[in-house]
């Protein structure tokens, strides 16, 4: 699907051209109700527990193909519709232009692709951020090769934070970007 398929709504054609909340890039997993946990697992979803013992299902899903999703028109958990990622609260809203709001979406996906150039293998994004977290703890005893890779995880991190994530679903703890900004 493209830009160009404008009978879609804008909401489904940003997602179309982007998929980054489906492939575990802006969360390690989705939560789900309880009463959804064994049609989850049915079809073929790995269920889990949070650590606050939330039922969830890990992230990346099988279902994305691209950024489409595959289950769009059969069962699947109720995140999948419901969930709206800040750039399109906004859209909808009015608060950015349909312009803004793919530039965003663009701009994500250039950071992942520089983040993917400094690992040494076609790593998922959210197992290099197990990799980034073990390697920023390590400072200052990094090679050049893992300073580079850290520094584009954090500049990643720290733009899906703002404009994907939202100010309520930050991953980095403040002190770590106030420490980077210094
Ligand atoms: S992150 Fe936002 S724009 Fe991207 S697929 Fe998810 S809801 Fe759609
Ligand atoms: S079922 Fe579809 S919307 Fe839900 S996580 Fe998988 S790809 Fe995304």
């Amino acid at each position: 699907m493209s830009r160009t398929d404008t009978d879609l709504p804008l909401e489904s054609r940003l997602c179309l051209a982007c998929g980054i909340c489906c492939d575990g890039t802006l969360f390690p997993f989705a939560l789900i109700g309880e009463s959804e946990v064994d049609d989850t697992a049915r079809i073929g979803l790995t269920t889990m527990r949070t650590t606050d013992d939330l039922p969830a299902f890990s992230l990346a899903c099988q279902y994305l193909d691209g950024a489409a999703c595959t289950r769009y028109q059969d069962w699947r958990p109720s995140v999948c519709g419901d969930y709206f990622c800040h750039v399109q609260k906004r859209a909808r809203k009015g608060l950015i232009t349909e312009e803004e709001a793919f530039a965003m979406i663009g701009r994500a996906h250039n950071l992942i692709n520089d983040v993917k150039s400094a690992l040494p293998s076609d790593l998922l994004i959210a197992k290099a951020r197990h990799e980034f977290k073990r390697l920023a703890a390590k400072q200052p005893d990094l090679t050049p090769e893992e300073a580079s890779f850290v520094v584009k995880m954090f500049v990643l991190e720290r733009f899906l934070d703002a404009e994907f994530r939202g100010p309520k679903r930050s991953h980095l703890p403040a002190a770590s970007v106030a420490s980077a900004e210094s």
